[in-house]
């Protein structure tokens, strides 16, 4: 287990090596998927996927019904679903944010130790302080918070909509305190101009490219589009083509009339991508070069403890339930509702712009 300490005396976040699931022959993960339908029949309940679980758990997802997507339109799909129990494959602020939009319904993840070092590196606790100190500033959230945060903040948000809020939130003349992710405040402070103040967030994966690594790479392939989310570091964004959200690098490679993309984020991505552009090739942005460590090596430890075999234990068990003080619950959908009414009235579409 590899662990990255915080500054400002923030907790030490603990990165779990990436889990080793026994592989299974290709009879194995039909009889497995065919178990897990009939279970998701039996219960009333469906799937939900982030673009970064591993492949046969997105097809599965799409298979029986279910969605894969960005975290909030897992959250949308759940809640516009007639299922009474989501089964949230992803990581934990995930399955919040379903119960959060869905408080009646059950919802249930394969791992409750799914976790994201965004999410943990914003303690609640220490975040209500940091905001209490900055009284005239207005409190924005990523997205990749926990319910406790969502719950102190003024506003949600996804990394597609950050931007226009950020304007908007600037234009009458309000300061920001943006938390956690730093690398994603600094792109939309660069872009939009409005004054933030930043918690020191950061995710662990999209922190590991590297540019000179990249530059190379880009030098082998001069034809091929760089396609960056925006948690990477300040010197990976520079050298892109394309930034945006996971829903707006997909939509990318299908459009694009080139046929390399070398894409720097979550490689679990490249599932959904292949999907759409099955003729076009995809290169991890790489993760190796100097002061590297490679503890993702761009594949998010926390989204691999989703795997076919703990979605059926977990079905099976009904274990790992979401549960959400109502007080918290209350108070954390305002700020959600307050984003999905901007994207509303401002006609930003939230599918296409997507989210982390
Ligand atoms: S890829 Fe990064 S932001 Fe996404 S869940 Fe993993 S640690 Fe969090």
């Amino acid at each position: 287990m590899s662990s990255q300490r915080s500054p400002l005396n923030l907790p030490t976040i603990n990165v779990p090596p990436h889990p080793e699931w026994p592989s299974l022959s290709d009879s194995e993960t039909t009889a497995l998927k065919t178990r897990i339908k009939k279970l998701l029949e039996q219960q009333n309940a469906v799937l939900v996927a982030h673009y970064y679980t591993n492949a046969d758990l997105q097809a599965l997802a799409e298979e029986s019904g279910g969605c894969v997507a960005d975290s909030l339109e897992m959250a949308r799909f759940g809640a516009a679903h007639d299922a009474q129990t989501l089964v949230v494959c992803g990581v934990r602020f995930m399955g919040e944010t379903a119960k959060i939009l869905s408080p009646e319904k059950r919802v249930i993840m394969p791992d409750l130790g799914a976790t994201c070092s965004l999410d943990e590196g914003c303690p609640a606790d220490k975040f209500s302080d940091f905001c209490d100190q900055h009284p005239d500033h207005t409190v924005v959230v990523y997205a990749n918070t926990s319910a406790d945060v969502k719950a102190r903040s003024d506003w949600v948000v996804t990394s597609g909509i950050a931007l226009p809020i950020a304007r908007y939130l600037a234009e009458k003349g309000e300061k920001i305190l943006w938390a956690p992710d730093r690398h994603l405040g600094n792109y939309v402070q660069g872009v939009s101009g409005a004054e933030m103040l930043f918690w020191p967030g950061s995710c662990v994966v999209h922190e590991e490219f590297k540019s000179v690594a990249l530059e190379r790479i880009k030098r082998l392939h001069p034809d091929a589009a760089v396609l960056v989310h925006p948690e990477s570091p300040q010197n990976i964004v520079d050298q892109a083509d394309v930034i945006g959200s996971t829903t707006a690098l997909i939509k990318a490679v299908s459009e694009m009339k080139n046929k390399e993309f070398i894409v720097a984020t979550d490689g679990g991505i490249f599932y959904k991508m292949q999907q759409m552009a099955p003729d076009k090739v995809l290169i991890e942005a790489p993760t190796a070069g100097e002061g590297a460590t490679c503890i993702s090596c761009a594949h998010c430890p926390w989204m691999g403890m989703n795997a076919l075999q703990n979605i059926a234990e977990v079905l099976e068990s009904g274990a790992n339930e979401i549960h959400i003080d109502p007080a918290i619950q209350e108070r954390a959908v305002k700020p959600i509702q307050r984003m999905l009414d901007f994207a509303r009235t401002h006609d930003i579409g939230m599918k296409e712009k997507g989210n982390a």
